[in-house]
């Protein structure tokens, strides 16, 4: 709730001023158990920060976490522990992510002793059990990421996430760096996972045809505000801001007879350092009105499941 993540600003360079850098602007989420949200937008929206900050892995300037009913954002280190030891988060790059001179079973192990506090004795069964649910034969445990695929270096990411037994894990682009059949089998898995763990998901991807693959619930971040949130069938077929329709509208294949668009977003997105008034899409939004581009910036709303910060009523969008 009303988390903000702001860089810079007074005090952050001693004896400099630099305007802040608002990456992540009053954001307010919620993720049920067993429900996968999907967070898009262009790169440099906010997604990657609001991820980290929800696990507490990157800065928070202000707001709310709420994870198990604990405030998280002002947490003690008992709840940050608790926290760490039921969230967990997949990286984009499966290799970047581990220790590339740490065996693989070492990597999990120090997972399950520093978390789960796993005894000894039980380590070498528990890692057996955790590759085996991530489709992978218990002697990888012997070998080095370097020795490994993309793929498999993914599946031992998504196993030492589950290392933690978490609630939640927070995936970020977690299959952008693979090719396309290995995708697939790395969202089958998540997806069977989610299934049998019941954990919660956070799914930041910029392909909006896997978060609608996968996902129940979508976000739409632009400039590190969330402009459109609702059942991610909903947003996809209805979409009520002009941003997430202008997404969609780049999807080559979402409608085939129509072809590409010739200019599905123009312009790149303006620097969140110098936020425009009013609201922050109105310099390419096609369907700007005079009153856009002063004032306040519109805000989410707070009824309904499928909410968007626009000032059109649903509906009159024209893209
Ligand atoms: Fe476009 Fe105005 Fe809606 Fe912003 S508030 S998305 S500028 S129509
Ligand atoms: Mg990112």
């Amino acid at each position: 709730t009303g988390l903000n993540v702001h860089f810079g600003g007074t005090g952050f360079i001693p004896g400099l001023r630099t305007p802040p850098l608002r990456a992540v602007n009053d954001v307010s989420l919620a993720v049920m158990p067993g429900e996968t949200l999907g967070l898009v937008g262009e790169s440099g929206s906010g997604k990657s920060t609001l991820g980290r900050a929800i696990l507490r892995l990157g800065e928070l300037t202000s707001g709310e976490i709420v994870f198990d009913g604990t405030d998280m954002a002002r947490a003690t280190v008992g709840d940050l522990n608790r926290l760490r030891r039921q969230s967990a988060m997949i990286f984009q790059d499966p290799y970047g992510a581990l220790n590339p001179r740490m065996r693989v079973g070492d990597a999990i192990a120090e997972v399950l002793r520093v978390h789960r506090k796993v005894p000894s004795s039980r380590i070498g069964s528990r890692i057996a059990e955790l590759l085996n649910l991530v489709g992978l034969d218990a002697g990888y445990a012997n070998s080095r990421p370097l020795d490994l695929s993309g793929g498999q270096c993914q599946r031992i990411g998504i196993a030492r996430a589950l290392a933690v037994e978490p609630k939640l894990i927070v995936a970020d682009e977690c299959v952008a760096a693979l090719d396309v059949s290995i995708q697939g089998q790395i969202l089958n898995l998540l997806m069977d996972l989610r299934e049998q763990i019941g954990m919660a998901i956070i799914f930041i991807a910029h392909d909006l045809a896997i978060v609608r693959r996968l996902c129940d619930r979508v976000a739409v971040m632009y400039l590190g505000r969330i402009v459109e949130t609702g059942p991610t069938e909903e947003v996809f077929t209805e979409p009520r801001h002009p941003y997430t329709a202008s997404l969609l509208r780049a999807i080559p294949d979402i409608d085939p007879d129509r072809g590409l668009p010739e200019n599905p977003l123009a312009g790149e997105p303006p620097s969140p350092i110098a936020l425009p008034c009013g609201c922050a899409f109105h310099p390419r939004c096609p369907n700007a009105l005079p009153d856009c581009s002063t004032g306040e910036p519109p805000r989410l709303g707070r009824d309904g499941p499928h909410r968007a910060a626009c000032i059109l009523p649903p509906g009159e969008i024209r893209i």
